[in-house]
């Protein structure tokens, strides 16, 4: 196990692939055991490695996990696999806009695809919420450049970064959610819906 994900970190390395940081993930799966989360929904498997480690949190935490990228797709479902955890991760390969989960519900949706639809993931997928459950969200920093926009050199680049800021203020304004940001790796984010009839 230790072995694939150390391979799975320099796998990351080698082709460029945004895997979350170690602190973000100690987060998240500090999260999982204090919680009691049993249902997690992922957004954003690129090559599984978020997915295996919050796997691992406990022996009961089960994984959905959705990658529209084919080659990460396949690259998770063969490190799943090599870990054996393929009974509690499952790998929807699917543009997660696309994706139908009715009938399911989650205790922790952890938002980490493309940085410009956050709005959008964190809109379709909060009905998907068990009461009492959590958004988490990774990259509110991305990369340092939220708060260094004068170092941002292109276009498209300035683009997610507004994008980033639009859904922070997203959060702040959204008066069914609580949310909290932590200076944790990239910048996280956890959102807890607050109680109906409070
Ligand atoms: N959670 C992973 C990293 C994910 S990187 C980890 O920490 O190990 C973000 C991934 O989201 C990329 O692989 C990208 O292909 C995928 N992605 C981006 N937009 C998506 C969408 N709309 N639906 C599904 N996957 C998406
Ligand atoms: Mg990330």
């Amino acid at each position: 196990m230790k072995e694939v994900i150390m391979e799975m970190e320099r796998y990351a390395d080698t082709n460029n692939i945004p895997i979350i940081e170690v602190d973000s993930i100690k987060f998240i799966m500090k999260y999982i055991k204090l919680n009691n989360v049993k249902k997690v929904l992922e957004i954003g498997s690129a090559i599984g490695y978020s997915a295996i480690l919050m796997a691992n949190a406990t022996q009961n935490v089960e994984i959905t996990t959705i990658e529209k990228d084919e080659k990460r797709y396949r690259e998770a479902v063969k490190n799943i696999n090599k870990c054996n955890l393929d009974k509690r991760i499952e790998v929807v390969y699917n543009d997660a806009l696309e994706v139908n989960l009715a009938g399911h519900k989650y205790d922790l949706i952890f938002i980490d695809a493309a940085k410009g639809s956050y709005i959008n993931f964190f809109e379709k997928f909060c009905h998907y919420l068990n009461p009492g459950g959590v958004i988490i969200t990774d990259n509110l920093k991305f990369h340092g450049l939220v708060n260094n926009k004068a170092s941002i050199k292109t276009k498209s680049l300035r683009g997610i970064v507004k994008r980033i800021e639009k859904y922070i203020e997203f959060l702040n304004n959204n008066k069914d959610y609580v949310t909290k940001f932590y200076d944790i790796g990239d910048g996280l984010s956890v959102s807890i819906k607050k109680n109906e009839g409070k």
